[in-house]
């Protein structure tokens, strides 16, 4: 619900060079392999597609986003997205995706690098974690399966299409589980990685209903806070939030929550947690640790995606004066 500026990822992918750096011999190694296996009987379009990933195997992972656009319309000319997401190609595709090392990374880098990043709630619904439980078969070991936490990322461009971007940094956003299943194959207009040079504000909102929260604290009946999902418009092409991941569906489960936020608000009133901060000088040592603390959650907008419901919250809590617009 929040886009993440350039300078994050970046800085981030310099933090974890050296592992970059490793996966690429890897990679390399393992697409040698897989162009010569004759097993395969691949056709020149497939080795072609395979030595341009090898060309450019380095900035294939940490390209920009306007540089992977060119870079799509070069695997175009090899391969159109329509065939390679046929049935025809799709062992050529699963291969593919698996020798560049993306299944391997969901375990063993996504999570430190997400982690790095500050995101760990998923970045369409911002209601769930990022890391589902997965089975996995286990060939050496009595047990026929165990089960896996897994990091879960939607690809911008999809694998079925763009098996080339499966492991492009900036092609990953991270999900939760069940908007993964749901996004499929619509289009959405949201771009999780931004250019922008001045702060990045959310265009998505939780708007209460007015009147809500004084018929609440009249009645007491959680049914009397209501409040609604606003986003941004988007070209009649594509999909809005609502109807891909029925965000307002979700969020009416949650109204204990924005019950527990309005009676928050009655009880930490503008004086007394001045007062509190006063009294516990060494504790709050920054605003945002207050906040923090106050609202049992994240309190600022760039930090939505570090924790489930921090959109949410940070939106409610404005409206009821627990902390500022
Ligand atoms: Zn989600």
């Amino acid at each position: 619900m929040i886009a993440i500026p350039y300078k994050i990822v970046d800085n981030t992918i310099g933090v974890f060079n050296t592992e970059i750096d490793t996966f690429i011999v890897q990679l390399v190694n393992n697409l040698n392999r897989m162009r010569s296996d004759k097993r395969l009987k691949l056709t020149r379009e497939k080795k072609d597609y395979i030595n341009e990933i090898i060309s450019h195997s380095k900035d294939l992972i940490i390209a920009k986003p306007k540089k992977l656009d060119q870079y799509r319309q070069a695997f175009d000319k090899i391969i159109t997205p329509a065939d390679m997401a046929s049935k025809q190609f799709e062992s050529f595709r699963n291969r593919l995706i698996k020798e560049l090392g993306y299944t391997t990374r969901r375990s063993d880098f996504y999570p430190k690098y997400f982690r790095k990043i500050g995101i760990k709630s998923c970045v369409y619904c911002n209601a769930h974690l990022t890391v589902a439980i997965e089975k996995v078969t286990q060939l050496r070991t009595k047990q026929k399966f165990t089960y896996k936490a897994k990091f879960q990322v939607d690809h911008y461009w999809p694998k079925s299409k763009y098996p080339c971007f499966s492991i492009s940094l900036y092609n990953l956003y991270p999900v939760c589980g069940s908007c993964n299943n749901c996004k499929s194959f619509h289009d959405l207009e949201f771009l999780l990685y931004s250019d922008s040079k001045t702060s990045i504000i959310s265009s998505f909102k939780f708007n209460l209903v007015p009147g809500s929260v004084a018929n609440y604290l009249l009645s007491r009946k959680i049914e009397d806070i209501n409040f609604t999902f606003n986003e941004p418009p988007v070209l009649p092409t594509v999909k809005k939030f609502q109807e891909v991941f029925d965000i307002q569906g979700i969020y009416d489960t949650q109204k204990d929550l924005a019950e527990e936020l309005i009676l928050k608000a009655e009880v930490y009133t503008a004086p007394y947690r001045l007062k509190l901060k006063k009294q516990f000088p060494k504790l709050f040592t920054t605003p945002g640790i207050f906040n923090r603390i106050l609202l049992g959650n994240y309190s600022s907008e760039e930090d939505i995606h570090k924790r489930p419901m921090a959109k949410f919250t940070i939106d409610i809590a404005r409206q009821v004066g627990l902390i500022k617009k």
